[in-house]
């Protein structure tokens, strides 16, 4: 449904997340709640935040879609700043070897891993690969998901690559959501450069490599020095960081690089989670990301992220919002559009079918997203 005024007020709480840069250590718990506020917004754009009578003295009500939120809280649209969502074919099979106990190795012998995924992503077509991550797009955003990262990385070859690439600005295009696409470069090594390892990386380098901001997957299955290295070179975010070293964490803090933390990942590997508690009391800034791929990851349920960042990683609800909402935006280098309710920023707004965000942890795996607002249209979930 289009409107070009939407006025939401009396809402219960709105939870702004207010500024334009990610929030390292103790801010994370700063969400400046406003209760019984209101949020105006014009053409897709926030124009007005704060206390419901402030609101009301200061636009014409009467030219606005009203929404009564009384017994709802208003959050920025989350944003999921680290998924694999375009890929093709599925991965049931190993999936259930892996229950079974089955080695990784004995698991890729038999043809699964991501080479699987690069053969059924190479074999699908663009209209295939489209549809598939439409769906998965559907699914985040009725969870109120409104920017999602997608990366490449199952082509291993440029024409593939590109096409994942494409798919994914399409979908930019069309769907409601935003896309912000990265390219996924070396994610293994395909087998026509298998034994020539050093051959494929100058292939990626001279041929494959555009310029992007950098991520990087660090420290995800040994400490590897790679938060050391996210931190030198100045990265957007560091990623997946189940094993990052203390020397790490202290230098991620100080280079305000943003952790990017994937804990269902770990979840649906019977992992150790990332130490977040010790990443946040050491100053860094936490953002929290689905990771849905089809291998070690398969799941968009972002109601089950909170959930176990909250118990299982000992963040606060507070700390997890600003995790999805400031800091993810900030982990896509948008923090300055998006992740906050602020005047000028994108009317990208959730709410919820109940008074206050605590509600998010506490009712564990269920979705309680009500509606969405993307670029100031509403859609009903
Ligand atoms: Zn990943």
């Amino acid at each position: 449904m289009e409107n070009s005024k939407i006025l939401i007020r009396n809402a219960a709480q709105i939870v702004t997340c207010h500024g334009d840069k990610a929030r390292r250590g103790a801010e994370m718990s700063d969400l400046g709640v406003i209760e019984d506020g209101a949020v105006a917004m014009s053409d897709g754009v926030i124009t007005h935040v704060g206390p419901t009578e402030e609101v009301l003295r200061n636009i014409h009500a009467e030219d606005y879609l009203e929404i009564r939120a009384e017994n709802q809280a208003v959050l920025p649209g989350f944003v999921d700043s680290h998924t694999h969502f375009i890929f093709g074919g599925y991965r049931e099979e190993e999936f259930s070897w892996r229950l079974r106990g089955d080695s990784y190795m004995s698991i890729m012998e038999r043809g699964g891993g991501i080479v699987n995924t690069m053969k059924a992503t190479r074999e699908s077509d663009f209209d295939t690969l489209w549809d598939r991550g439409e769906e998965r797009l559907d699914e985040l955003f009725s969870m109120g998901v409104t920017t999602v990262e997608g990366k490449s990385g199952y082509g291993l070859d440029l024409q593939t690559e590109l096409v994942q690439l494409r798919v994914m600005s399409d979908l930019n295009e069309s769907h409601p959501m935003d896309v912000v696409s990265t390219f996924l470069g070396a994610h293994a090594v395909p087998p026509e450069f298998a034994g020539r390892t050093d051959d494929y990386v100058d292939y990626m380098i001279e041929e494959v490599l555009p310029r992007f901001k950098l991520k990087v997957h660090a420290d995800e299955i040994v400490p590897f020095g790679g938060a050391e290295l996210a931190a030198s070179l100045k990265c957007v975010s560091a990623d997946h960081l189940l094993h990052i070293s203390d020397t790490g964490i202290k230098r991620l803090a100080r280079a305000g690089v943003v952790a990017t933390l994937l804990p269902l990942t770990a979840f649906s590997l019977n992992e150790p989670y990332a130490p977040a508690r010790k990443m946040i009391d050491a100053g860094c800034a936490v953002a929290l990301a689905s990771d849905l791929n089809p291998g070690s990851c398969f799941s968009a349920s972002i109601p089950m992220m909170i959930a176990l960042a909250c118990i299982y990683m000992k963040m606060t609800p507070e700390e997890a919002v600003t995790a999805l909402t400031i800091n993810g935006a900030a982990a896509v280098g948008r923090a300055s559009e998006i992740g906050s309710i602020s005047v000028g920023k994108r009317a990208d707004v959730i709410l919820l079918k109940y008074p206050s965000y605590k509600f998010l942890p506490y009712h564990v795996g269920m979705n309680l997203v009500d509606t969405v607002i993307k670029d100031g249209e509403l859609y009903m979930m």
